[in-house]
C-alpha cells in the first residue's frame, strides 16, 4: 500500500528515514564517533568475563534516552553478513545511532521459527553478525546490543499479550500465508506466533520507531493493534511504535535477483579485495549484449542497480552513454564499482580484524548491552504484570 493510500485508509503513516544517497559518503571510517550524551559502558577497560558483566550491569542501569526517541530493530542471525545486509538495514541503523536511543538485537529465536533444525553454528553466527555490526560503525557507546534468547523478559510478554491476541491476526499475516503454502513444514506454532514475539520485542522496550523493509510493515501494523488492545483492556501502558522505513536502495546480487548467501549471489561485507573483483567481473550483463561492439541497454543489465548505490552522477552518465554506443566494455563498465566497493570495505575489515583478535571485548560489548536492555525490559515487566493484575 503506497503512503497516500495509507493516509487516505485512515491506517498510521509509516515514516521515511532520510538517508544520504551520496556514494562517496556512504561508508562509515569505522564506529561512529561518540558525541552524544548517551552514557555507556566504558568499552576500553573490559572485565575479563562475563560474571564480572552480570556483577557491574545493576550500576550501568537503563540507557537513558536523553529525550530521544527509542528505536528497536534486530537482525536473525545469519553469520557474516552482506552487502544487501548494509545497504538495506544497517547504513541506517549507523545514521539512527546518533539521532536515536537505539536498540539493536540479535533476533535468534525469529531464526528458529523457521530453521528450528539447524543449530549447528548458531553461537558463531550471532557473533560472526555481531562482529559486522560494529565493524560497520554500530558504535556500543551510542546504541544498545544485545541477544534476543538471553531475554527471558521477550519470552514473558508475549506470553502476557498472548492471552488476548486474537489468534486471527496472526492467521492473516501475508508472510505466513505465503510461507505456509510454500513450505508445510511451516506450519508450527512457532511460526505463526513470531509477528506477537516481534510485538513483545518491541513493546517492551517502549520502542517509538521500528526501521522495516516495507514487507514488514504488516508486522509493526499488528504491533500496534496488540498494544492498542492491551491498553484498552488493562491500562494504558503500551505505546504503539511507528514504521520507519529508509530511502536505501535494494540492493540486489550478482545475479539481479535479491542477495542473499541462499542464491549464493552475495558480495559479503568482508569479501577480500580479490574476491570482490572477480565476483563482480564475473556478473551477468545484459543478454543482448553478446559482443563487445554490441549497444547495450544499462536498464536490462544486473550491473546497472549497483551503480545506481556506489558511483555518482557523472560516472553513470559515461557507464550509460559508454553502454549505449558500444564505446565501452562490460569489465571497463564494472571497474569503478569493484574499486567503490572495495574502498567502502577496507575499514570494515580493519575493524572487524581487531575485534576478532579481541572475541573477549565482542562478548563483553554483547553483556553489557543485554543486561542495559535487561533493565529497561523489567521495569516494563512490572508495570505490565501490575496492570494484569499478577504483581503477587
Ligand atoms: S556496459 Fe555496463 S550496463 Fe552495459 S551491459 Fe555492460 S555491464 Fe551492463
Amino acid at each position: 500500500m503506497s503512503l497516500d493510500r495509507r493516509a487516505r485508509s485512515g491506517l498510521p503513516t509509516i515514516r521515511r528515514l532520510p538517508m544520504n544517497t551520496n556514494p562517496t559518503s556512504s561508508a562509515p571510517s569505522g564506529p561512529a564517533p561518540s558525541t552524544t550524551a548517551v552514557p555507556a559502558p566504558s568499552s576500553p577497560a573490559i572485565p575479563p568475563g562475563a560474571a564480572a558483566a552480570s556483577a557491574s550491569a545493576s550500576a550501568l542501569g537503563l540507557a537513558p534516552s536523553g529525550g530521544r526517541a527509542r528505536v528497536l530493530s534486530g537482525m536473525r542471525p545469519t553469520g557474516a553478513l552482506h552487502l544487501g545486509h548494509y545497504h538495506g538495514a544497517l547504513k541506517s541503523w549507523v545514521q539512527l545511532q546518533s539521532t536515536h536511543d537505539c536498540f539493536f538485537f540479535v533476533a535468534d529465536w525469529h531464526a528458529l521459527t523457521t530453521h528450528y533444525e539447524h543449530r549447528e553454528g548458531l553461537e558463531q553466527s550471532v557473533y560472526d553478525m555481531v562482529v559486522d555490526w560494529l565493524a560497520a560503525g554500530i558504535d556500543p557507546e551510542q546504541a544498545t546490543l544485545f541477544i534476543q534468547s538471553r531475554m527471558p523478559e521477550h519470552a514473558e510478554l508475549f506470553t502476557l499479550l498472548a492471552m488476548s491476541t486474537p489468534s486471527s491476526w496472526l492467521e492473516r499475516m501475508p508472510s505466513y500465508k505465503d510461507a505456509v503454502a510454500e513450505n508445510r513444514e511451516l506450519a508450527t506454532f512457532g511460526f505463526l506466533g513470531y509477528p506477537l514475539l516481534q510485538a513483545a520485542d518491541i513493546l517492551i522496550y517502549k520502542a517509538a520507531f521500528v526501521p522495516v523493509g516495507e514487507d514488514q510493515a504488516p508486522h509493526v501494523e499488528v504491533t500496534r493493534e496488540v498494544a492498542r488492545r492491551f491498553n484498552h483492556l488493562y491500562a494504558p501502558l503500551l505505546p504503539e511504535p511507528q514504521a520507519l522505513l529508509s530511502d536505501t536502495a535494494r540492493l540486489p546480487g550478482l545475479d539481479g535477483r535479491k542477495m542473499s548467501k541462499t542464491y549464493g549471489n552475495a558480495i559479503a561485507m568482508r569479501d577480500a579485495p580479490e574476491v570482490v573483483e572477480q565476483k563482480v567481473r564475473q556478473m551477468p550483463t545484459d543478454p543482448q549484449r553478446v559482443r563487445r561492439h554490441d549497444p547495450g541497454e544499462p536498464t536490462r543489465c544486473p550491473v546497472w542497480p549497483l551503480h545506481q548505490v556506489y558511483t555518482d552522477e557523472a560516472t553513470r552518465q559515461w557507464a550509460a552513454d559508454g553502454c549505449r554506443s558500444a564505446g565501452i566494455g562490460c569489465l571497463d563498465c564494472k571497474q569503478p564499482l569493484i574499486e567503490a566497493i572495495q574502498r567502502e570495505q577496507a575499514p570494515w575489515r580493519a575493524r572487524a580484524e581487531e575485534l576478532l583478535a579481541d572475541p573477549k571485548k565482542v562478548h563483553w560489548i554483547v553483556e553489557v548491552g543485554t543486561e542495559r536492555a535487561r533493565a529497561v525490559a523489567r521495569k516494563t515487566l512490572r508495570e505490565v504484570r501490575s496492570a494484569i493484575g499478577l504483581a503477587y
